[in-house]
């Protein structure tokens, strides 16, 4: 994995995305390297090759948090995990969490226990939550998603989390049917979130690449049946929203 340090003029930047205002990525690029993620698309923007390949780290992100406040709703982050494994070495997140006003409505998802290094400073934010994006388990995971941690493990850090205090939430993503067991995950998490995003596959950004790894792709009736379905369970459990790209909510 190739780390490029750099200097970034500016670290909250709007967003489009769901329930987001603001972005923050202390990071760009992932060593997670999931073959579905929608976030690959910077490649085009960089020059350091494969997506997963390289991490571009932001060494002034904790300077240029300090003292900024912003209003809406901030999401840690949209094109990196900020709890990557490059993380435990530079504790970039960590120290712009540091720096960062408490009174920022700030959401982090991850996909790594690292967070829980975290712990005291997130228990200081007065509006966070912290998010954990549940996907695949067994063959599928090893196919799909080989180096991110196993789902047990983001389950355990969800517990621990909620017994720590913290809001807490199940991303399901990426849902495709046939494939992704949204109701096992949903059983398996309920007790320690206190509300669930499902999100569909982004197929435009990332259908390619899925095809390749399983052989199929949903088709868009199929995402949007699927979709209407999952609505449904809204009646057991709290669903903020079900996400079907290109970012229709519905
Ligand atoms: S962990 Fe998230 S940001 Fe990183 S590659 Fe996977 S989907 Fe993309």
């Amino acid at each position: 994995m190739e780390l490029i340090l750099t200097r970034a003029k500016q670290i909250f930047t709007r967003t489009g995305i769901p329930g987001a205002d603001f972005a923050v990525n202390v990071y760009a690029g992932c060593s997670f390297a999931c073959s579905y993620c929608y976030a690959r698309f910077i490649c085009r923007f960089k020059p350091y090759g494969e997506w997963g390949n390289w991490v571009e780290a932001k060494v002034n992100a904790p300077e240029l948090v300090k003292g900024k406040k912003v209003r809406g709703k901030v999401v840690m982050s949209t094109i990196s995990d900020a709890y990557q494994p490059v993380e435990a070495e530079l504790n970039l997140t960590g120290r712009v969490l540091r720096n960062m006003s408490r009174d920022i409505k700030l959401d982090i998802l991850t996909k790594s226990p690292l967070i829980l290094r975290d712990v005291e400073l997130l228990k200081e934010f007065k509006n966070l939550s912290v998010g954990f994006t549940l996907s695949f388990e067994g063959e599928l995971k090893r196919e799909l998603e080989p180096k991110a941690p196993a789902i047990s493990a983001r389950i355990n850090a969800l517990k621990k989390l909620k017994k720590e205090g913290i809001r807490t939430y199940g991303f399901i993503s990426p849902v495709v049917p046939g494939l992704t067991d949204v109701e096992n995950l949903i059983e398996k998490t309920r007790d320690f979130v206190d509300y669930f995003w499902i999100e569909m596959i982004n197929v435009d950004a990332a259908g390619k690449e899925f095809a390749e790894k399983v052989g199929r792709i949903p088709t868009r009736k199929e995402l949007v049946r699927y979709a209407k379905e999952l609505t449904n369970l809204r009646r057991e459990v709290k669903i903020e929203e079900v996400v079907l790209h290109p970012w229709r909510v519905l």
